[in-house]
């Protein structure tokens, strides 16, 4: 009898899982195991959306695995635990899918080492992505830095086998026979309920119906509509691409089928959507490749740019306080959702990074703590495009104007509303600049200073000082230091 370990970790799903796949192909018996990590979940605070998300997700693979005589061990312990559990149920293989995290990497090393010792193999398999590690290559072979030609160079590469369905699913007869057990408690891994179970985007089984809903109606209005916060016109899948609850070959290829067939519009949101799901395995390979992006900035020049940390612009702009109201809408709707729609994720981190100067990284760490789809791969692609240290990222004196932004992409101010329901019942047109309507807005009973915050920065000013700032120590950086880029792929 070949016995297996199989390791769930950001790939929590049953069906269309290549690792998952692969172990069951080879083994007679395979038994699954997912561990809560104590050190990740010790530096997490007690309501934590993401713990209750992959608690979810346990819970539906156990219900499903029960169903058929079989269960999960779940444990929370130290990832070492699965050394101890491949010994004791004395398997010769633990399977699970390629993490390219570097904290990962070496864990993975390590768990390797450990298991070879013990004549144990370890296997891992690419799952989360299309293109990993150094799959695409430009013609020096070195992994590209600009994300065009790589966009080129990844459809170029496409093959159908890159998006094949691995029938994990068919084969879950050989998972281990198991008595039903309870799952742990949230509260038992030290962790509270938080308000997920009610959010539409959040729920743990909602990949599926979310990827549908994208393919009958969104897709064909993607392209014009994933501009608007206030319109629900993107997927809302980046949680499941995160915790692996839909498979990224799935999407792609049922994408790429639609796009076969549709015409007009409904292709160019299929093949918009679909470069956006490119921009995701960008970042991925530029985290593998250049693995100190998770410390410093990726071009070296901007290694010792003089960030700002003033606490209290930090807490305004952390707690949307700004006096800038599509801002401060959108770090409410982080605060309060755990999402963050794209554009507003790109003018938040411009005005932290260009309008109060302060250190990406900052913003980036509580990006981190707040998302719930972070990632660390196009997290720090976003925050280094946006404080434009980073990989392909916009040039420095691109600085997003948060009232052209909030005429131009919430011009009826619908998302303002939402988020500051202060400004509820006030003419749009005060919204986009309220400081410009104080008199007419304390008609209204709004007092700003008091209800609402004035600016806690002068926009005008702030970006004059700004520029000067990149441009002054630009100049002062040596040459040969300046640009490690290739432009020319
Ligand atoms: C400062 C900043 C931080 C970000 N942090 C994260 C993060 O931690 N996790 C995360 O998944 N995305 C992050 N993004 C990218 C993007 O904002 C989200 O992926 C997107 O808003 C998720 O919503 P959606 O699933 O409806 O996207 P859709 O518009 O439906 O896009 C489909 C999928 O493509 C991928 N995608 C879309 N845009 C990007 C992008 N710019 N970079 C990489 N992948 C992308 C996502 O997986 C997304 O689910 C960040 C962007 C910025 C500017």
């Amino acid at each position: 009898m070949k016995k297996a370990i199989f390791w769930f970790r950001r790939d929590l799903r049953l069906e269309d899982n290549t690792a998952l796949f692969q172990c069951l192909n080879e083994h007679d018996v395979v038994i699954p195991v997912f561990i809560f990590d104590k050190s990740i979940l010790e530096k997490l605070p007690k309501a934590d959306k993401r713990v209750e998300f992959i608690w979810h997700c346990i819970q539906h693979i156990k219900t499903k695995l029960n169903a058929i005589g079989s269960d999960i061990i779940v444990v929370h312990d130290y990832p070492r635990e699965i050394i101890q559990l491949a010994i004791e149920h004395q398997v010769d293989s633990v399977y699970c899918t390629e993490d390219y995290e570097p904290d990962a990497i070496s864990r993975d090393q390590f768990v390797r080492d450990e298991l070879s010792k013990n004549n144990i193999q370890f296997k891992n398999f690419k799952d989360t992505v299309i293109f990993a590690k150094r799959e695409i290559l430009n013609q020096q072979g070195q992994p590209y830095h600009v994300f065009t030609a790589y966009k080129n160079a990844w459809r170029a590469k496409l093959h159908s086998s890159n998006f094949h369905h691995y029938c994990s699913e068919d084969l879950l007869e050989k998972m281990v026979k198991l008595p039903k057990s309870e799952l742990m408690s949230l509260e038992s891994i030290g962790f509270e309920k938080t308000s997920i179970g009610d959010k539409p985007l959040v729920g743990a089984n909602h990949a599926h119906k979310l990827f549908a809903d994208f393919k009958t109606d969104k897709a064909q209005y993607y392209k014009e509509n994933r501009e608007f916060p206030s319109i629900s016109g993107t997927s809302f899948l980046s949680t499941h691409f995160r915790f692996g609850t839909i498979s990224i070959r799935q999407v792609v290829r049922e994408i790429l089928e639609l796009s076969d067939v549709a015409m007009g519009r409904f292709r160019e949101g299929c093949d918009t959507w679909l470069n956006e799901i490119i921009w995701r395995d960008f970042y991925f390979q530029i985290l593998f490749n250049d693995p100190h992006v998770v410390h410093t900035s990726f071009k070296p020049q901007y290694h010792n740019f003089p960030w700002q940390t003033d606490a209290v612009l930090f807490k305004a702009w952390c707690e949307g306080q700004t006096g800038y109201p599509l801002v401060d809408a959108a770090m409410i709707q982080l605060n309060t959702l755990g999402y963050m729609h794209n554009r507003m994720r790109m003018l938040t981190a411009s005005f932290l990074t260009k309008i109060m100067l302060i250190d990406y990284k900052m913003g980036e760490q509580y990006f981190a703590e707040k998302l719930l789809d972070f990632d660390l791969a196009a997290n720090s692609g976003g925050w280094q495009w946006s404080a434009s240290t980073g990989c392909d990222s916009q040039p420095y004196f691109r600085i997003f104007n948060p009232m052209t932004q909030s005429k131009k992409f919430d011009s009826e101010g619908l998302f303002i509303r939402k988020y500051l329901p202060i400004f509820a019942d006030v003419p749009t047109k005060f919204l986009h600049a309220p400081w410009e309507y104080q008199k007419e807005l304390q008609a209204l009973g709004i007092k700003l200073g008091k209800d609402y915050p004035l600016p806690i920065v002068n926009y005008v000013e702030a970006r004059k000082a700004t520029l000067m700032c990149f441009d002054d120590f630009l100049k002062s950086t040596p040459k040969a230091t300046q640009d490690s880029e290739r432009e020319s792929e």
